[in-house]
């Protein structure tokens, strides 16, 4: 059982910003900088690829209405959903969430140091690309 599971459960306390039937949003202790929102499926899924429809469906619909009262409250210019599956991609706990990072002008001490992301993009063909996104696409259409 994680940890996401007892706050659901209301076995452990959260600063609730956001709840329905199965959507529970809540502020991260660990904040990456001031505002920094989780957005959690009440369904137990590791990872987003484990994910109902259901649940999908219901994270979709609040999480742009979410960002909103991020940015109106927060007077954040900018910020990140992020959302990690596996040790490898930094996941720490395995319950999916999705994260909503603000970001300020003035990043620092007040709003905190935000997200750090390196992108290390890789050349691309466009033959080899091609075959891969058929291969995608058909492994889409039969799930
Ligand atoms: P991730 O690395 O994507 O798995 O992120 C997990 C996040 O959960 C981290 O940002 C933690 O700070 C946050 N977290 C862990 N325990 C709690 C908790 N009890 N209440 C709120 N946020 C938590």
């Amino acid at each position: 059982m994680t940890i996401f599971r007892k706050i659901i459960d209301g076995e452990i306390p959260c600063h609730r910003v956001y709840e329905d039937e199965r959507v529970l949003a809540f502020l991260d202790v660990n904040p990456l900088s001031r505002g920094h929102v989780l957005v959690i499926p009440k369904e137990e899924a590791a990872t987003l690829d484990a994910l109902s429809d259901a649940s999908s469906e219901a994270i979709g619909r609040v999480l742009p209405r979410l960002c909103r009262a991020v940015v109106r409250v927060t007077g954040c210019r900018a910020y990140n959903v992020l959302q990690n599956n596996g040790a490898d991609a930094h996941q720490a706990v395995f319950h999916v969430h999705f994260h909503i990072i603000p970001r300020y002008a003035d990043q620092g001490s007040e709003t905190g140091g935000g997200l750090g992301i390196a992108w290390r993009s890789m050349g691309f063909d466009h033959g080899a690309g091609a075959a891969l996104a058929e291969r995608l696409a058909t492994a889409a259409a039969e799930d």
